[in-house]
C-alpha cells in the first residue's frame, strides 16, 4: 500500500456566500521513500494538498488515507495525536521556539510525544544536530544562526521522533538560493539516511529541480507530472 493516497479529494472554502475551490479532484499516491515536490504558483493549491496530507485538515469530498487512516476519520486530537507519532513539519517561517535553544528547540517533539528516559532523548538530539551539521551550535539560540542554520535545526526537529514522513511548505522560500538548496540537498541526505519520505511545496523552478518527482498544480488541480 502507498504511503499517502488521495483519490478524488477536492476542498472547497466557503465564506459568505463565495466560495473557493481550493483543490480539486485530486487523485495521487505517494510511495515510503519518495523525495517529491508540489510545485505551482501562489494560490494553485500547495499549502491546501500538504495541510490534508499532513492531517491538518479534512477534504471537502474524496478521500485521503496516510498509512492507512482516512484523515477524515480523525477528530482534532486524534489529528495531532497521529500527526506527533507519525509526521514531521518544516515551515517557511522555520518556527523555532525564540527562547529555546537549538538543542531545545530539537529536544521539544521528543518531549511531547516519546516518553524516553533524559539519556536518549539526550543522544537522539545531538544525533540529529550531528546529521544536519548543527552539532556545534548546540547552544544558540535562534537569533544567533542565520536562516539556513535555523532551516537546518528545523529539519533535525522535524526528524527527531523518527516520522515515516515530513511535509514541506515552501521551507526555502525565506533563504538565498544557495542556502536553499543546501536545505534541499540536507532533506535528500536525510532521505537517504533515514528512509523518511519527504514532500515538499515551492514555486521556485529551480529548487523543484532537486525533487525526484514533481507534482505540479494550478487552480487547485493536477497539471502535469514529472520523474527525474
Ligand atoms: P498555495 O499554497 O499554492 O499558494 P493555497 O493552498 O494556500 O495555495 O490556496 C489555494 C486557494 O485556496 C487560493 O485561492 C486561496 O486563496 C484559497 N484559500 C486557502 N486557504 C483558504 C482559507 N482558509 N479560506 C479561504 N480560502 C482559502
Ligand atoms: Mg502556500
Amino acid at each position: 500500500m502507498a504511503l499517502i493516497e488521495a483519490v478524488s479529494a477536492s476542498k472547497i472554502y466557503r465564506s459568505g456566500d463565495v466560495e473557493v475551490a481550493a483543490l480539486s479532484d485530486i487523485t495521487l499516491s505517494i510511495e515510503a521513500r519518495e523525495f517529491l515536490a508540489f510545485v505551482g504558483p501562489s494560490g494553485s493549491g500547495k499549502s491546501t494538498l500538504l495541510n490534508l496530507v499532513g492531517c491538518l485538515d479534512h477534504p471537502s469530498s474524496g478521500t485521503v488515507t496516510v498509512m492507512g487512516t482516512n484523515v477524515a476519520a480523525l477528530n482534532r486530537t486524534a489529528s495531532a495525536a497521529f500527526r506527533g507519532e507519525h509526521l514531521g513539519f518544516v515551515f517557511q517561517e522555520f518556527n523555532l521556539v525564540p527562547v529555546l535553544s537549538a538543542y531545545e528547540n530539537v529536544e521539544y517533539p521528543l518531549l511531547m510525544v516519546r516518553n524516553w528516559p533524559a539519556d536518549k532523548r539526550r543522544t537522539q538530539v545531538m544525533k540529529m544536530l550531528d546529521a544536519v551539521g548543527m552539532a556545534e551550535q548546540a547552544h544558540k539560540r535562534p537569533d544567533q544562526l542565520s536562516g539556513g542554520q535555523k532551516q537546518r535545526v528545523a529539519v533535525a526537529r522535524a526528524l527527531v521522533s523518527e516520522p515515516q514522513l515530513v511535509l514541506a511548505d515552501e521551507p526555502t522560500a525565506n533563504l538565498d538560493h544557495a542556502t536553499a538548496h543546501n536545505v534541499i540537498a540536507l532533506m535528500k541526505q536525510m532521505r537517504d539516511e533515514f528512509g523518511t519520505t519527504f514532500v515538499f511545496s515551492t514555486h521556485d523552478q529551480k529548487i523543484m529541480e532537486a525533487a525526484e518527482r514533481i507534482v505540479m498544480l494550478e487552480d487547485g488541480r493536477i497539471v502535469k507530472e514529472q520523474r527525474a
